[in-house]
């Protein structure tokens, strides 16, 4: 897993937050798409994202709807997934797609760039089966985590969710993180309540840029390191899945 950003939305210079998951060393899936991270992407990678998992609809995770719609709606390019929690699906059509002009000469609508894919519990993608799960920030089913078992959960943004971890008992875990707990974030001490064997698995993100210090001492995520994974659970399917799917 490599993070783009590890900040909260207030903190520019840690980048908004979202992560890479790489497979032999290509990006297999971004989860998130926030102010710059488009920018950030292509960087590190040369392309823009192929396949992109959303958390929930915090502009700080999707404002760079709005560049990657600019750049592949004049562009010849395959349509690149996009893996939505279904309960965000009309979150997302009211805060980003439903604009009435989204090019001048007409001719475009927003969802005519992207493959929309509404996801409920599991999705697959690239012969890998993720698990969905909801989380707690704000509201209910305003916010989802991904988990590739065997491998990784990540959080999103989020209150403590100790019953979501006990499904994912060897899993690196990527986990919101503030200094001081609020009503859509975990604080640092709330943190400490999870048990051993969770903290031990702890890679922290999406804190603010004054936040380092008071941090010190925790497994902080970082921007551009890559953190290795386990194997995923291997899926008796898998094969099967290989020689029928694209
Ligand atoms: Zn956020
Ligand atoms: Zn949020």
């Amino acid at each position: 897993m490599r993070f783009l950003g590890v900040g909260n939305a207030a903190s520019l210079r840690l980048g908004s937050s979202c992560a890479v998951l790489l497979r032999d060393r290509l990006p297999l899936l971004l989860i998130d798409i926030g102010p710059d991270a488009l920018a950030r992407f292509e960087a590190a990678f040369g392309a823009l994202p192929q396949a992109v998992f959303i958390t929930h609809a915090h502009l700080d995770h999707i404002a760079d709807f709005e560049p990657w719609f600019y750049r592949l709606a004049f562009a010849d390019a395959p349509l690149p997934r996009l893996y939505v929690p279904a309960p965000l699906v009309p979150i997302l059509q009211r805060r980003i797609a439903d604009f009435p002009n989204w090019i001048a000469e007409g001719g475009r609508n927003f969802w005519d760039v992207f493959q929309l894919i509404p996801v409920s519990e599991t999705f697959w993608h690239g012969e890998l089966k993720f698990d969905v799960f909801a989380v707690r920030h704000h509201a209910p089913d305003a916010a989802f985590g991904i988990a590739l078992p065997g491998s990784f959960v990540y959080s999103g943004d989020t209150r403590p969710i100790p019953d979501q971890l006990l499904a994912y008992p060897t899993e690196t875990v990527f986990h919101d993180v503030s200094v001081r707990g609020n009503p859509s974030h975990t604080g640092l001490d709330e943190l400490q309540r999870y048990p051993e064997t969770v903290r031990a698995r702890l890679w922290l993100y999406h804190y603010g840029d004054s936040d380092e210090a008071a941090l010190a001492g925790q497994r902080l995520a970082r921007t551009g390191i890559d953190i290795a994974l386990a194997e995923p659970v291997a899926l008796a399917t898998s094969d099967g899945q290989r020689a029928w799917t694209r």
